[in-house]
């Protein structure tokens, strides 16, 4: 068992001045009860808490860290962007460059912008797609997570042709009702949606991996009838790569599975863990933009040296050592442990993953949407959490979040948290 006193103390002194005691509101522990450690510092695949305790890692700061934290390579270029000046507000040639590598490895990318967050690219994405179209109505999927702007924070209301609804206070009810909700993974929905309101339908914005509610794959056909619909109705298909991008494949999850979007947002891994988002697609599309277009988009930081830096020298370093291979062998090597720990005890998880990315689901249901991720016992994955915790292995603490997996992250760390698991579940 870890002692965590330190840890306590600055929560109790944070709740005095920050609501919560954090900055986002899943690092709260709600969902899996108790309180955080807080980060003395981290390297490689783990991270160290103030009461010197040090864990292996598998949130990677929510998935920027695909090369570990503080890599060698992005620390050295910081250091020296930041020698050259922190900031300009003027055009830069380190944002070239970025521009090129990302389209190099996205080929639906003909032009791209970088802003300083996720939410700033779904958002600034979904507001170009409405300029371009002329149209204001979009679709989300029940279950995936685009940062929260007001339109892009609904849920769903009573029945799938329904206009949503506000998923947090503060978000207008005429803005939610501009966002139709839909269940992930059912064509039906998504069919009877378009015959009927197709024409008003201005984007459709979505993890092609919702990763975002624990973690579930697209069905067989399902993205192919999304491009077909989309493309039919002269509707705007957007791919938030925020998460997947440059980690499942150099060109993200549209390149694994072989979709070509309008536009793709980007964040996380393409700023090598400074905070950075990007837009980018169609150059037709694109255009749409100010300065040259009528949609406006703009940010004092925008284009950051550092981030940009950071971004580009994270994606050398995964193209030149071949990281993709190396992820999926190790998320392999996790799934063999974890499934066979789990089946040797007897308890029903779903493991799901994709390369580097995965989640166990406390249910013995296949999991294809949000609806299916709610039959997880989450009091199960709360214990399970907390008893990872205590033997060093540090997961998201919750039911309904992705792990992730560095390539600083060794066999023996799978290892480690395989046998980790095991002593979990021998405990219960
Ligand atoms: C994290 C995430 C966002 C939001 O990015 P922030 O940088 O946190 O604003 C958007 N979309 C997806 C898929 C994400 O995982």
């Amino acid at each position: 068992m870890s002692v965590r006193l330190r840890s306590e103390a600055l929560f109790a002194e944070s709740l005095k001045h920050t609501p919560g005691g954090v900055n986002s509101p899943v690092r709260a522990f709600r969902a899996v009860g108790g309180t955080p450690f807080f980060a003395a510092s981290a390297s490689g695949s783990r991270v160290s808490d103030v009461d010197g305790n040090s864990y292996i890692d598998y949130v990677g700061t929510w998935g920027p860290a695909i090369l570990g934290h503080a890599a060698p390579p992005i620390v050295r270029a910081i250091q020296s962007a930041a020698e050259r000046g922190t900031s300009f507000g003027i055009p830069h040639s380190q944002e070239v460059t970025m521009a090129q590598r990302v389209k190099s490895l996205v080929p639906s990318v003909e032009k791209v912008r970088f802003c300083n967050s996720g939410t700033e690219a779904t958002m600034s994405a979904i507001r170009l797609a409405r300029g371009f179209t002329g149209r204001d109505r979009i679709i989300k999927f029940d279950g995936c997570y685009h940062g929260h702007s007001d339109g892009l924070l609904v849920k769903a209301g009573s029945g799938a042709l329904t206009l949503g609804n506000p998923d947090s206070a503060g978000v207008p009810a005429a803005v939610a009702q501009q966002t139709v909700v839909l269940p992930f993974n059912d064509p039906e929905a998504l069919r009877e949606v378009f015959q009927n309101q197709g024409r008003d339908i201005a984007a459709v914005i979505l993890e092609l991996v919702p990763a975002n509610a624990g973690l579930y794959l697209p069905q067989p056909g399902y993205l192919e009838l999304l491009r077909q619909l989309t493309r039919d109705h002269g509707t705007v298909l957007i791919a938030d790569e925020v998460m997947t991008g440059f980690r499942l494949g150099p060109a993200g999850a549209q390149g694994g599975f072989g979709l070509t979007p309008d536009l793709s947002c980007f964040g996380k891994i393409i700023g090598g863990g400074l905070p950075v988002g990007a837009f980018g697609g169609r150059a037709d599309i694109m255009d749409y933009l100010a300065p040259l277009g009528p949609v406006y988009q703009a940010g004092t930081l925008s284009g950051n040296p550092l981030a940009m830096a950071a971004g580009l020298a994270a994606l050398e370093a995964l193209q030149s050592t071949d990281a993709w291979s190396r992820l999926e062998n190790l998320g392999g090597e996790l799934e063999q442990g974890m499934v066979a720990v789990a089946k040797a005890a007897q308890i029903p998880v779903q493991f799901q993953r994709i390369g580097s990315m995965f989640c166990g689901y406390f249910t013995n249901q296949p999991v294809w949407n949000l609806a299916d991720a709610m039959h997880s016992d989450r009091a199960r994955f709360a214990r399970f959490f907390h008893g990872m915790l205590d033997r060093g292995v540090y997961l998201a603490p919750s039911q309904f979040e992705a792990g992730f997996i560095s390539t600083a992250h060794t066999s023996a760390d799978i290892e480690a948290t395989v046998r980790a698991a095991e002593s979990v579940f021998a405990s219960w």
